[in-house]
């Protein structure tokens, strides 16, 4: 993709590194049921933009660009990462960008603010009670009249435009596998990975939020609007959350840290991590069957 004049004097380029690696992971609680694991390295694919965000941002780029747009919008919670990967791009490829953070503002801001603020994203907040309301047209009008014009994001990058993204994951894989596992925050990776399933492989994702039974009804929603139906064998395990969203207990951090002494690979503690315990979980208990190839989508 190629930036043109509009917005921001960006720079007009991003070295992506894709297909990301696929590695080898050799672990004697896995040969143990002769189960193989191969993470596919996402986070790899760049710095500022990492894993799933570039995947569910490209179209959404090329859509906004064709649209005359400028600007991007796009909402989170203070501690997002598309937030972050949102303004890295657009500052990348010329787009203004504004950021929704729900809540109120709190001063200083944090890393992962400050790092988009650093890419040139402008930000505002919105209350919890409207941020509930975030895709209500009510709500976006008044965030129109306050802004202008822009190109609208969900939050998470989420929509069918981010599911084509994600679908190529399965595609880039050039080994049998019978299991691909991702992590679940909006469902929109799930989404997309599950419909770039071939006959007889399944996709597995692990919810990152307590109490996410929603989630099914969301990975369903994004696949209708998607594909105008229900795509692939997928679902979610809803019990290695470790507590809900972004918050982590003594149990995870040891699988952690035991998992990088042992593979030399710090996991993202909010997502990937709970991802991997999950697996091994399944493993252990045989609901990923012996002899099994399984991928881990290391998603950031
Ligand atoms: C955002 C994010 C996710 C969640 O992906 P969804 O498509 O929203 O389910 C998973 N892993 C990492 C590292 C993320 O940053």
């Amino acid at each position: 993709m190629r930036s043109s004049s509009a917005g921001t004097d960006a720079p007009s380029s991003l070295e992506l590194r894709l297909p990301s690696p696929l590695e080898v992971i050799r672990d004697e609680r896995l040969t143990a049921h002769r189960v193989q694991l191969l993470l596919k390295r996402d986070d790899l694919i760049h710095p500022d933009v990492p894993g799933n965000k570039w995947r569910k941002l490209q179209r959404n780029l090329a859509e906004a660009r064709r649209g005359g747009h400028t600007t991007l919008l796009t909402f989170g919670g203070a501690y997002s990462n598309h937030i972050r990967a949102t303004a890295a791009a657009g500052r990348h490829f010329g787009f203004d960008t504004i950021g929704v953070i729900r809540g109120e503002e709190h001063s200083p801001l944090n890393h992962s603010l400050r790092a988009a603020v650093d890419n040139g994203m402008r930000l505002t907040y919105m209350d919890r009670n409207t941020y509930r309301r975030k895709r209500d047209a009510d709500v976006i009008e008044e965030l129109r009249h306050a802004f202008g014009g822009f190109y609208l994001v969900p939050e998470g990058g989420s929509n069918a435009l981010a599911v084509r993204g994600c679908e190529e994951i399965p595609a880039e894989i050039d080994v049998p596998f019978d299991v691909i596992c991702c992590p679940v925050g909006t469902g929109g990776t799930l989404a997309g990975i599950a419909a770039g399933l071939r006959e007889g492989q399944r996709a597995l994702g692990v919810a990152a939020l307590k109490g996410a039974g929603f989630l099914t009804d969301e990975v369903r929603d994004l696949q209708n609007a998607t594909y105008g139906r229900m795509v692939g064998d997928w679902s979610i395990d809803l019990d290695h959350h470790f507590g809900g969203y972004a918050k982590r207990r003594p149990p995870l951090d040891e699988f952690i840290e035991d998992f990088d002494r042992r593979h030399g690979l710090q996991l993202d503690w909010v997502y990937v991590a709970k991802m991997m315990a999950g697996i091994y979980g399944h493993v252990e208990r045989g609901d990923i069957a012996a002899r099994s190839t399984v991928v881990a989508v290391i998603t950031g």
